[in-house]
């Protein structure tokens, strides 16, 4: 049963002023061959709860997409590009922000995870599809009806509660990738998971084998999550426990004491590495962590780059030497250094986090970001080198020097060049 909110002012007024009047405009083209449109999605959510608005417009059509695709085309030149599957599209515009249009449809699971198969249906249909309550509120943007909130499923009142309410008992099993986005959502948007929809979720995660479950989809979600800047202790100290997501990755997936304390030192560096704008990948480490222990095998058949592979299976932070930290020469202690790369160093520091050389890291990493050779190969050309190897060894001895404060500047580069040469 539909339960209709009206507002006494009209909630596009609260659009940016281009997007309602695209949005309207829209709508009354849409009206014209006889179809509805609606505004869905994150957009409503977060318009209602004041938070800025992103990138995407979310746009419902009741109605057939190809055609009205088409009819925008002919009447006003607007490019698309329309997907018949899935019955989706995306509509070209000028204004910088993207504007995604599907028809209103069902959707059919065939396993536990699969692909789904897509079916017209009604706006109703097409709200009880998705992943969580709050998700499924809608402002209809059809003239005469323009600015009016529909909401069939209680999701206002879950939203002012901040509650995630999976739609049905049934959704994580249709789509379990619906559980890290409600994780997601509570970590990255202070939204808490109802303890039903928490026990759905741990019945699923116990009851369906996902093994089929295509394993880009899952690291593209959690790569959301992961790549995030934010704090995610939150995952370790409750959610991980509570609701063990990762087995979706790797089906026996235990998460022991020690993966929680290693995983909650780690969410301590990538902040301090935040802080000193490091650019670590934190989407690795905190993969890294959690898998500590994985076979080769699989972390090799995972979509990673070759690099990250490369890192995470050599582990070569376990072989990283105390004895480099005692070094007293800095400028042979930061070439010892400089091999490991940045990632090496934060989970070197996350397993190793007692000890005293966490400072003497994060002043490397720092000065990695930092350091300037203030004179280059063109210089060392003009000083008679010949090109080839000589112009590295030379341009990093000005910084061996540099890093023992023997030079300061271009020009006391420039007169120990002389000199050595
Ligand atoms: P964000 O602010 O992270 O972009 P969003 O809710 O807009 O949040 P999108 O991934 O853009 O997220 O999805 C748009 C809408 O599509 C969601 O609001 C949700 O209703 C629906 N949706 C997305 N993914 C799923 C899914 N796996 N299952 C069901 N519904 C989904």
């Amino acid at each position: 049963q539909a339960s209709f909110l009206h507002y006494d002012s009209d909630l596009l007024d609260y659009l940016p002023q281009q997007r309602r009047k695209l949005l309207l405009k829209l709508a009354k083209e849409a009206s014209l061959l006889g179809y509805n449109l609606y505004l869905v999605g994150g957009q409503v959510r977060d318009l209602l709860i004041n938070i800025p608005l992103n990138k995407d417009l979310d746009i419902l059509l009741e109605g057939d997409l190809k055609k009205f695709f088409v009819h925008l085309e002919n009447k006003y030149g607007y490019q698309y590009d329309y997907n018949n599957k899935f019955s989706t599209g995306f509509l070209h515009n000028q204004y910088g922000f993207s504007i995604d249009i599907a028809s209103c449809r069902e959707e059919k699971y065939h396993f536990p995870g699969s692909l789904p198969l897509v079916e017209k249906a009604d706006l109703f249909s097409d709200l009880f599809r998705r992943d969580f309550t709050i998700n499924t509120l809608v402002i209809d943007l059809n003239p005469g009806r323009s600015g009016i909130l529909y909401d069939f499923f209680g999701a206002l009142n879950d939203l002012k509660n901040g509650i995630l309410k999976v739609m049905h008992d049934y959704s994580f099993r249709d789509d379990p990738l619906r559980i890290l986005r409600g994780i997601r959502f509570q970590i990255l948007k202070d939204f808490k998971l109802s303890s039903k929809t928490i026990e759905i979720s741990q019945r699923s995660l116990r009851n369906y084998d996902y093994h089929k479950l295509a394993i880009e989809r899952v690291f593209t979600e959690l790569s959301y999550l992961f790549k995030s800047k934010q704090d995610l202790s939150q995952f370790a100290s409750v959610l991980l426990k509570e609701i063990p997501v990762l087995k979706l990755i790797k089906s026996d997936f235990e998460f022991s004491s020690s993966q929680k304390s290693n995983f909650l030192r780690a969410e301590k560096l990538l902040a301090q590495s935040r802080e000193n704008s490091l650019g670590v990948n934190h989407f690795l480490v905190r993969l890294m962590i959690l898998f500590y222990n994985s076979k080769e095998s699989l972390i090799k058949s995972w979509p990673l780059s070759t690099l990250e592979k490369k890192i995470f299976v050599n582990k070569i932070w376990e072989n990283i030497d105390f004895s480099i930290f005692e070094i007293k020469d800095p400028a042979l202690k930061y070439r010892r250094l400089e091999f490991f790369k940045k990632e090496e160093l934060i989970m070197f520091a996350s397993l190793n986090f007692e000890s005293d050389y966490i400072e003497e890291i994060f002043k490397h990493l720092k000065r990695r970001e930092t350091l300037k050779i203030p004179i280059s190969g063109h210089d060392l050309l003009d000083l008679g080198v010949k090109q080839g190897p000589e112009i590295k060894k030379y341009l990093l001895e000005v910084r061996d020097q540099i890093l023992r404060h023997q030079i300061e500047n271009r020009e006391e580069a420039l007169t120990y060049l002389k000199k050595i040469l």
